[in-house]
């Protein structure tokens, strides 16, 4: 059996790292203590966690491809549609765990499109793409590593390519050739989990033309590689976490969090290069990765759960979940967000099996999902809060229930039931807070806007993967104007 880490060893291996982290203008000497990030740390750990316990086993590991060996099955490439619909209902699964981004789905996702992409240059070019990057996946494997998928360069001015950018940075791109590798200048944004990461693999952020083959890079490194800065991106409500109490921050224990990563000079060895100036391959490496990681947000699925389930526990702690309004409104949340595990899991069972022999999920129906995504959780949230009432936005912080001055008159008006403590009260609204509005909302709500994709690039895809032409076909068909039983 390759290693399979836990929670603790991860933390550990974490430890080991040398990264170059900046937060509020200071570097981070220890991340994985820092009281902001580490929730996002524990996040991931629960990845690690959930692989060894034995009701979770089936959903949480996979066979490898290449050694037979059990692995994570975050770094699994998946070899059935059995193996996709696993990795949508894992998602499901941590996403209600954690309440929040668990962040590892970028890397898997990574790896999957990379399987698909190195085989095919390498059919066409006779190059060795696919034998470098199965070695480093099994590296990978072996060692149950959590990589961060990176996509989006920061892209400069939109109306120009990469090589009319005024500054040449604002794409990923090569500077310098040498023997033994390549050196690099560039950023990506918006990385989630970027420093709970052993491992960044870079992928091209939109199809490169044959002026831009300098962009069409693909490649993988330690996350503490010389010259690869960190710099934490802000969340709503984020110092909450750093107060040292606990019912203000909403989730307890877990939180996401993302970074821009800065690549000044960085040295790329050839072995670790998957993609190099191949650019007519890069629509599909962005095309596959986007489409798998719009199947991974079935972690917004878990996350509504969490949601639900807080907003009937307020009710109930109200003293209204028995009004009908009430209860339709938690019908609605419901039908909204197995509508969306539909889509999760359509698209992985309409899979099918690539040249590599790598399962895809069907690219127009994981677009389909990642569309509603960008919808459903902000209906939800909608009503989630119309639940939870405007004490949400108005509570008292917990230094003031704890006041021995103004406790008392907190602690009286702000109680409902006999039976249920003022604090349950509390935290329960914390929780919707969090997800609605503070620190997880960036994953629940403008993450499920914007990652792996804004709307915009789903409805191109859609337009694009539609057969209109069949549908025509029908619709004349069956009025008559194909089979010329019209009158003219
Ligand atoms: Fe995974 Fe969801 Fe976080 Fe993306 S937003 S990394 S799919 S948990
Ligand atoms: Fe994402």
């Amino acid at each position: 059996m390759s290693k399979l880490m836990n929670a603790k060893e991860y933390e550990e291996s974490l430890r080991k790292l040398n990264l170059q982290v900046y937060m509020f203008g200071k570097k981070v000497e220890n991340p994985v203590d820092d009281p902001i990030i580490r929730p996002s740390m524990n996040a991931v750990a629960a990845t690690y966690e959930l692989a060894h316990r034995p009701e979770y086993e089936d959903l949480m590991t996979a066979t490898s491809h290449i050694t037979g060996k059990k692995v994570n099955r975050f770094c699994n490439i998946h070899q059935s549609r059995d193996d996709l619909l696993k990795k949508s209902k894992m998602g499901r699964l941590l996403g209600a765990k954690t309440g929040c981004c668990f962040q590892r789905c970028v890397g898997m996702d990574a790896l999957n499109a990379l399987s698909i992409t190195t085989f095919d240059i390498d059919a066409k070019h006779g190059t060795e793409y696919n034998k470098r990057f199965l070695k480093y996946l099994e590296y990978v494997q072996e060692n149950d590593l959590t990589c961060d998928g990176a996509m989006t360069d920061t892209k400069g001015d939109r109306s120009l390519p990469p090589h009319k950018q005024p500054d040449p940075d604002m794409f990923m791109h090569v500077v310098e050739e040498k023997p033994d590798g390549i050196v690099v200048c560039g950023s990506k944004a918006h990385q989630t989990g970027a420093v709970n990461s052993h491992e960044i693999i870079i992928m091209p952020t939109i199809t490169m033309r044959e002026e831009d083959k300098d962009y069409a890079i693909s490649f993988a490194l330690p996350s503490d590689t010389e010259g690869i800065t960190y710099i934490i991106g802000r969340q709503s409500c984020d110092t909450r976490k750093s107060e040292g109490m606990t019912i203000d921050r909403g989730n307890m224990h877990y939180g996401g969090h993302e970074a821009l990563c800065v690549f000044d000079h960085v040295f790329v060895p050839w072995e670790r290069i998957f993609m190099y100036k191949e650019y007519e391959f890069s629509t599909q490496l962005v095309e596959n990765f986007a489409a798998y990681h719009r199947q991974s947000y079935a972690c917004k699925v878990g996350v509504g759960d969490v949601l639900i389930g807080a907003s009937q526990t307020i009710a109930e702690y109200n003293g209204a979940e028995r009004a009908s309004h009430v209860k339709d409104k938690i019908v609605e949340m419901n039908h909204l967000n197995e509508t969306l595990y539909c889509g999760c899991i359509a698209c992985a069972s309409e899979g099918h099996k690539e040249p590599c022999g790598t399962y895809l999920v069907d690219v127009l129906l994981a677009n389909i999902h990642k569309h509603n995504v960008t919808r459903f959780p902000y209906q939800i949230a909608r009503l989630a809060q119309d639940i939870a009432g405007g004490l949400m936005v108005t509570l008292p912080s917990e230094a003031d229930f704890k006041s021995p001055e103004i406790g008392k008159w907190l602690e009286k008006y702000y109680k409902t039931k006999e039976d249920i403590p003022t604090e349950y009260r509390m935290r329960i609204l914390r929780l919707i807070e969090n997800i609605t509005l503070g620190t997880a909302a960036v994953g629940y709500l403008t993450e499920s806007m914007h990652g792996a994709g804004s709307p915009q690039a789903q409805r191109i895809m859609i337009t694009r993967l539609i057969n209109m032409n069949e549908k025509k076909q029908i619709a004349k068909e069956l009025c008559g104007i194909e089979k010329g039983d019209h009158l003219s």
